[in-house]
């Protein structure tokens, strides 16, 4: 099976080699192939997504990446920034489906800053659409208005739309991951004011009746925002568009205290995916040995489920994970007192021994 490994920049590469050091621990024999993106790949190929990288990517049967982007890329024109090897990445992959589980962890209710009765086991899966909705939709620019009160003024716009089959696809990955959970779906959308959500709703209340075993809610995103803080657990699979998941999957990280601790998983049609920490690549920690590689780690064990059809070897990895945690091991982000603080590789040291 090959793996595209794509470390990328800041902690990228130092939280990456961790992950690649437990996968090679399982004592399976995959085919790693590492390559450049983000603010590297432009350093050495002059674009943050070389077409090697994206034929890597593209043959590989998933892929592993770590985090992209630096503040001394910010001066850099849009096109040939960081970030937008994401992007192009999920556009190219046609990766539709982001998964972002949001896990309390019992050894890690302490690390939220919400009371632990609220918090304290947590298990939730945010199922965001990523191909589609606002940040896609065309027209989209700064032009002149033509509005009568600001007639001559500068305005940006944007245009978000959802077609019936993109919100069906999702749809049905978000009912098909109930199923294995807690067969619960809350699709939030702001269906009072959007006609795009409108159809949203219409279609998810359509495609529910596939699946007469899953219960399906309908909330709105600015109700969704306070029900995460204040019943985080009423909630099991949440489907939403691609602006409302980007920053409702983001709230859902922080509940749990740290975002080092959090995998994520974006999936095209046929299951092939790309796994990353839901964090960014941290440059004001990055060289100093002391990222949580938990993320990460946890985003290779995703793969194993998911694309790699290895459901037995990623519980391992899960189980050494929280077997670390029970053990008192905490990297900084997640440090408390009377537990020990350990380095990046440290705690990679511990997840392999714990492996065994
Ligand atoms: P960030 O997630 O990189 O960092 C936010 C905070 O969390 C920082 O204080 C950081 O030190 C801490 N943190 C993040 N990951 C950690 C870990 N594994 N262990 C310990 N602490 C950790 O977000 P940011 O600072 O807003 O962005 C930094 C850069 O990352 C920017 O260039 C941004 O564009 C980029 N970014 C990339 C991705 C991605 O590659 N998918 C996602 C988000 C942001």
């Amino acid at each position: 099976m090959k793996i595209a490994v794509l470390p990328g920049d800041g902690i990228g590469p130092e939280i990456v080699a961790q992950a690649v050091r437990v996968l090679n621990a399982l004592g399976q024999k995959f085919d790693l192939e590492e390559a450049p993106v983000g603010g590297a790949a432009y350093d050495v190929a002059g674009h943050p997504l070389p077409p090697a990288t994206l034929e890597l990517a593209k043959k590989a049967d998933a892929i592993l990446f770590g985090a992209v982007g630096d503040w001394k890329y910010d001066a850099l024109a849009r096109e040939l920034r960081p970030e937008q090897a994401i992007l192009g990445l999920r556009k190219h992959l046609e990766l539709f489906a982001n998964f972002r589980p949001a896990i309390c962890y019992p050894e890690l209710t302490a690390a939220s800053s919400l009371k632990p009765e609220i918090i304290g086991g947590l298990d939730i899966l945010i199922v965001r659409e990523l191909n589609g909705d606002i940040y896609f939709g065309q027209p989209r620019g700064i032009r002149t208005s033509e509005l009568p009160l600001f007639k001559g003024a500068r305005e940006g716009f944007d245009t978000m739309h959802y077609s019936e089959p993109e919100v069906e696809r999702i749809g049905r990955v978000a009912f098909e991951a109930a199923r294995k959970r807690g067969k619960k779906v809350c699709s939030v959308d702001k269906a009072n004011v959007l006609e795009t959500s409108q159809l949203w709703r219409e279609v998810m209340i359509r495609i529910s009746q596939e699946y007469p075993d899953v219960e399906l809610s309908h909330m709105y995103v600015d109700n969704a925002a306070m029900q995460l803080v204040k019943a985080p657990k009423a909630f099991d699979v949440v489907v939403t568009g691609n602006l409302f998941g980007d920053i409702l999957s983001d709230e859902a990280a922080m509940l749990t205290g740290s975002i080092g601790m959090l995998p994520s998983a974006s999936l095209d049609k046929n299951n092939k995916g790309l796994y990353e920490p839901s964090h960014g690549s941290a440059p004001d920690i990055a060289g100093k040995g002391i990222a949580n590689p938990l993320a990460t780690i946890l985003s290779a064990a995703m793969m194993l489920r998911y694309s790699l059809g290895m459901p037995a070897e990623a519980d391992r990895i899960e189980k050494a994970v929280q077997k670390v945690l029970a053990q008192g091991l905490r990297t900084a982000d997640i440090y408390t007192e009377g537990t020990q603080k350990v380095s990046t590789v440290q705690m990679g040291d511990a997840v392999v021994a714990a492996l065994s």
